[in-house]
Order: C-alpha cells, then sequence, then structure tokens
C-alpha cells in the first residue's frame, strides 16, 4: 500500500488535464487546496508566510518550486529565480535559507551546465551568509546529486548540504561519505516511487533505515536535519540524542509547510529547533502530488475544497 500509493499519484501526477485543472482551483483563493501545502505563488506570498512562522518561533527555508529543465535557457531562468529570491530575502530581514532542486539548474542537460549555475547561486549565497540544502529527487540523481554537491565542496563552498533519504539501501554509505566530508545532511524517509532493486517499499523497513542513518547523523555528523512527521522517528531521535548527549543546539527537526502543525508547534514549545520547508511558484503541481501520495486521506480534503468551489 504504501508503494503502491505513491506510484498512483506519481502516475496521476503526469496527466496534462488533471494538471490544467489542479492549477485552476488549487491557489485561486485563500483557503484553495493546494494552499495547505503552499505557500503561494510568489515571492512575498512565501516572504509573508516566512514571517508568521519566524513570529511563532520556527526557523524556515525557501524552496522556489520547479523541476525538470530540459533547456539550458530554463536552466539560466531558475538560476535567476534563485538569484532573485536571494536578493528578496535578503532585503525582508527574514532567515536565509534556501533549498533547491537540481533538475531545476539543469543536471538533465550536462554536468557542466549544473555545476555553473550551482556556483552562480552558492556565490552570493556565501556573500550573504546564506545556507543551501540541495533536495534529492529519483534514485537516477543521486550518485551525480553528490558528485556535483562534492565538486562545489572542494572548490570551498561549505555553506551547503545535501538530503539522503533513508529508504535507498545505498543511503547508508552516503550518509558515511557526507560524515567523513563534515557536509551537514537532511535526512528524509524519501519521497519518489523507486523500485524494489534500489529501495526499500514496506514502511517498517523504512522506517527502520531511518533509526539507523538518524543515529550514525547524530553520533558522526555535522549539526544533522532530522526531516519527518512521524511522531515514532521523532521520539527515537530525542531519545537517541538524549542518551548519547546531543544537546538540542547540535541537530534539528524540519517538517514541510502545513503539515501537522501540531507537531511543529509542541517541538518548538520543547525547546527543539524546528525549521519548516516553505515551498511557492507557480510549479507546484508534482510538489503537491507527492504530498497527496504520502497521504491519501489529503484525497478527501481536495475533493472537498473541489466541491466548495465549484
Ligand atoms: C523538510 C523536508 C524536506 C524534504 N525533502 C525531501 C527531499 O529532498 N527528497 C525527498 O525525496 N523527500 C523529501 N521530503 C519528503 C520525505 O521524503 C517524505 O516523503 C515525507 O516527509 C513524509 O514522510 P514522513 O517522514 O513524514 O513519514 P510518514 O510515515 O510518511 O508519515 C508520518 C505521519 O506524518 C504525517 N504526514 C506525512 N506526510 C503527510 C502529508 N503529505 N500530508 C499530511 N500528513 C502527512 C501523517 O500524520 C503521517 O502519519 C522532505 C520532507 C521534509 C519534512
Amino acid at each position: 500500500m504504501y508503494a503502491a500509493s505513491k506510484a498512483f499519484f506519481y502516475a496521476l501526477s503526469r496527466s496534462g488535464s488533471l494538471k490544467r485543472l489542479a492549477s485552476r482551483y488549487g491557489m485561486a483563493n485563500e483557503d484553495s487546496f493546494a494552499r495547505r501545502f503552499i505557500a503561494g505563488e510568489t515571492i512575498e506570498e512565501a516572504i509573508g508566510c516566512a514571517r508568521k512562522l519566524q513570529a511563532r518561533g520556527m526557523l524556515l527555508t525557501l524552496d522556489y518550486l520547479g523541476e525538470s529543465v530540459r533547456t539550458v535557457e530554463e536552466a539560466t531562468t531558475a538560476t535567476r529565480e534563485y538569484l532573485r529570491l536571494i536578493d528578496v530575502i535578503v532585503a525582508s530581514g527574514i532567515e536565509r535559507n534556501v533549498s533547491l532542486k537540481l533538475t531545476q539548474l539543469g543536471i538533465d542537460i550536462d554536468r557542466a551546465t549544473v555545476v555553473d549555475n550551482l556556483r552562480r547561486i552558492l556565490g552570493p549565497a556565501h556573500t550573504h551568509d546564506f545556507f543551501v540544502r540541495i533536495d534529492m529527487e529519483e534514485s537516477a540523481y543521486t550518485e551525480v546529486t553528490l558528485e556535483v554537491f562534492e565538486t562545489l565542496w572542494q572548490q570551498g563552498y561549505h555553506h551547503v548540504g545535501v538530503a539522503l533519504q533513508a529508504y535507498l539501501y545505498r543511503t547508508e554509505k552516503d550518509v558515511q561519505r557526507m560524515n567523513e566530508l563534515g557536509a551537514r545532511v537532511r535526512l528524509v524517509k524519501g519521497a519518489y516511487k523507486e523500485p524494489p532493486a534500489v529501495a526499500h517499499q514496506k514502511k517498517a523497513d523504512v522506517d527502520a533505515a531511518f533509526i539507523r542513518l538518524m543515529r550514525l547523523l547524530l553520533d558522526g555528523g555535522v549539526y544533522p536535519a532530522i526531516a519527518t512527521h512521524d511522531p515514532a522517528m521523532l521520539d527515537a531521535t530525542t531519545a537517541y540524542a538524549k542518551e548519547r548527549g546531543v544537546t538540542p543546539d547540535r541537530y534539528e527537526f524540519q517538517m514541510l509547510f502545513g503539515i501537522r502543525r501540531d507537531l511543529q508547534a509542541s517541538l518548538v514549545a520543547q525547546g527543539y529547533r524546528m525549521r519548516i520547508y516553505i515551498p511557492f511558484g507557480q510549479q507546484w503541481f508534482p510538489y503537491f502530488m507527492r504530498r497527496l501520495g504520502e497521504r491519501p486521506a489529503n484525497v478527501a480534503f481536495v475533493l472537498k475544497s473541489l466541491v466548495r468551489e465549484r
């Protein structure tokens, strides 16, 4: 069921007519269904959400949605959008932290293009004291993403980290690889449809891997981010941190905008660091469909608001 649900929503996410329908209704009003998970279509809307979350004691990272560009021009446009985002964040005074995807910056074109575009972002990001997180995408991109990351790391860009996915069998080695480098890792369960040849399919196996990797990161990593909404994973993390004497300033939790807001607030109240991943932009449909695939109950919520709006 766990893997099947992701596969079903992955297939739907490629439907052009569904995309058109969703785009028409999803963000139209203040209470449209996609707004539960997406901060808005403009940078200004995202900054507005960020300010509210900061006022509640949360940390944040802004993600300019967009993936899978196929041409150099599209990759250049996405790079420029990130450069503008950096400027607007600096002017706004909110925390300086962004997340991005290498398929946005041209990884499907060639390695030189993506390295070049990422460097164009990391330069000003460094000047303005930003942290940049590289999201992890489908398993076909794992190795090349890490290699691009390492190339820039070796060129002296250390205000950047990667996400690693617990569902992939290879991730234990990747955690060790990043720990040895001294790079910051965001640990996630993994959001894409992956075959049994490369990834665990059962929730119990993914959870067990997540706990093993969380421990490796708390023991030997640099300021790891434990990104999950799963209470069992959160409890396992706080318990292990206490057992090993890892104080709450040496790691952080991360959650997605709009998901388990109750847990977000309660962890902050308990004195833990909680970073909210704030996605925004016009290309929100694939991100939105991944959130539905994680929790099919969200579909009922979407359908109800669609009926209301029509
Ligand atoms: C900050 C952050 C960054 C991420 N970056 C990446 C990345 O770079 N690459 C990647 O592959 N994945 C990424 N993910 C997604 C991640 O891989 C999982 O798909 C997602 O977090 C759901 O897994 P979970 O750990 O919350 O546990 P699950 O076992 O899926 O869920 C646990 C509980 O959380 C709640 N929940 C989870 N998802 C939803 C939802 N969509 N709607 C409502 N409630 C929900 C439910 O209460 C559920 O019972 C990221 C997640 C976070 C929090």
